[in-house]
């Protein structure tokens, strides 16, 4: 695969195919029409449909993923986002009436949707397809022109990519850049001002990013990730909060920037859901090995040696089984953690699950605020008052009740973070929204023209000002 660097010799050409063009491009309107749009929408849903095989082995190749897995989380959820879009793309587009008050007759107001101009969208390595993808589609519907930076650590995936968008569109409408994120992103924000990044990876990467885009004012959506907690009480139906939770930390390896982190259950009920946990994985996989076509693996050694080392933090209940060179850990359930460890600190992105325990939910939020701001929050409960208590209580992204991770799939409910896991929010029509200025215009009528604003200012203007603003 090629490294792109944009050297001193090579910036003229290279900047002008990263962006240059694209402004051009964008700056000719072509855009703008939502035939254009749709047209383009079309083009990618046909390319995934024609990719579709690459990209199922380059996801195998990079990260071992099951053909089920690699289909649903980054193909067919891109199917459903491209549909809903462009079912409802002609609405979105057109402009809105406001209402306007007296103080302002005669006037109408009207919000008018525009593309921001330029957007460059970075992915990260778990889902390197559809997390780059997936905001290419709001770019698009938005009317914006795009360069796409895929994650340089799932490289067969990013050719895949890269081979995919040259063969769809042209290049001074949407391309992809390759190569090592530290090195490419700075000097591309620091040759050109962007109209947009969208960025999705980690915390400290992502305080780069903000950082740099600052200098100029360029707006950031921040996808980050954080620790998301599984809530699960005695009033729970154990042996499906099981299942769903040992699916939730399992699909891809726990490599989900959603996949429950740690799990806090009411005491009362431990023993039982460990059980249900333990035979939940057995009915899935039967016999787990690192051979396994149904499991996925780590991403590389480095990334295999953080999370073996969380192994030393606690007392492994359940699981523990590994293969360096294989890459593989086995869904590991642990106890005893310290809330100071490394294990209770850090975002764990793999199938360790910390299993704490709780009396009562003024000690659950306790427990979650040490790690405030998770980007998922997963409760399980048939109790109102206490599902009520923690959606109220707790500040985090979003989540599900009685299940993880399902609440991204439905393209009306918008995705992102709060705090610390990320700011503003895609998907479906937020997806659009994100990529779109909201231009407001008042139209004033002008066969009258009250004189009560003008000076000079006296005080029955002002009696009268009082009464109608
Ligand atoms: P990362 O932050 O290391 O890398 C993400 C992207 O940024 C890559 O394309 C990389 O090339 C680029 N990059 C790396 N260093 C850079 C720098 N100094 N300047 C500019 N760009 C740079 O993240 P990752 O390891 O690929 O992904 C894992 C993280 O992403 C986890 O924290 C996970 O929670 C988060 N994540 C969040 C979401 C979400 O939707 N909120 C989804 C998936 C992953």
């Amino acid at each position: 695969m090629s490294t792109t660097t944009l050297s001193k010799e090579s910036k003229d050409t290279t900047a002008n195919a990263y962006f240059d063009d694209k402004k051009t491009f964008f700056k000719s309107g072509n855009t703008l029409p939502y035939t254009f749009r749709k047209e383009q929408l079309k083009k990618l849903k046909a390319a995934i449909v024609g990719y579709e095989y690459d990209i199922g082995q380059a996801l195998k190749a990079d990260l071992h993923k099951p053909d089920f897995e690699a289909y649903t989380s980054e193909v067919a959820l891109l199917h459903a986002e491209v549909n809903h879009t462009l079912k409802h793309l002609k609405k979105w587009m057109k402009p809105e009436s406001v209402p306007t008050s007296l103080i302002h007759f005669p006037s109408k107001s009207k919000v008018y949707k525009e593309p921001l101009g330029v957007s460059l969208i970075i992915g990260p390595w778990n889902y390197p397809f559809q997390l780059l993808i997936a905001p290419l589609i709001g770019a698009i519907a938005a009317g914006n022109t795009v360069v796409l930076k895929p994650s340089e650590l799932t490289p067969h995936t990013s050719k895949v990519i890269e081979d995919m968008i040259s063969h769809t569109f042209d290049r001074k409408y949407i391309s992809v850049i390759q190569g090592d994120g530290a090195k490419i992103v700075p000097q591309l924000m620091e040759n050109h001002r962007f109209d947009h990044i969208f960025f999705t990876g980690s915390v400290p990467v992502g305080k780069i990013i903000a950082k740099q885009a600052a200098e100029k004012l360029t707006p950031v959506t921040l996808e980050l990730g954080g620790k998301s907690p599984a809530i699960v009480d005695h009033t729970a139906k154990l042996k499906v909060a099981a299942r769903r939770i040992a699916w939730g930390k399992a699909f891809n390896a726990g490599q989900t920037c959603v996949s429950p982190d740690y799990l806090l259950l009411e005491k009362s009920i431990k023993e039982e859901f460990i059980t249900h946990f333990h035979n939940a994985i057995e009915q899935f996989y039967g016999e787990l090995h690192p051979d396994h076509q149904n499991y996925g693996r780590i991403l590389n050694q480095k990334r295999f040696d953080t999370l073996i080392a969380y192994l030393d933090q606690g007392n492994i209940m359940y699981g523990g089984k590994t293969d360096r060179e294989k890459l593989f850990i086995g869904p590991t359930l642990i106890d005893n953690v310290d809330m100071e460890s490394p294990i209770m600190q850090e975002e764990i992105f793999g199938p360790i699950l910390p299993v704490l325990t709780f009396s009562n939910y003024q000690e659950v939020i306790e427990t979650i605020s040490i790690n405030s701001h998770p980007l998922s929050l997963y409760h399980f409960t048939s109790d109102k008052k206490n599902e009520k208590l923690i959606r109220k209580k707790v500040q985090f992204g979003g989540g599900a009740v009685n299940d993880t991770i399902v609440h991204l799939s439905n393209p009306n409910l918008p995705f992102g973070g709060i705090g610390s896991s990320g700011y503003d929010a895609y998907h479906g029509k937020h997806s659009f929204d994100t990529f779109t200025h909201k231009k407001s215009i008042m139209r004033r009528g002008t066969w009258i023209d009250l004189p009560v604003r003008y000076a000079p200012y006296t005080k029955h203007k002002k009696k009268l000002a009082k009464l109608f603003m």
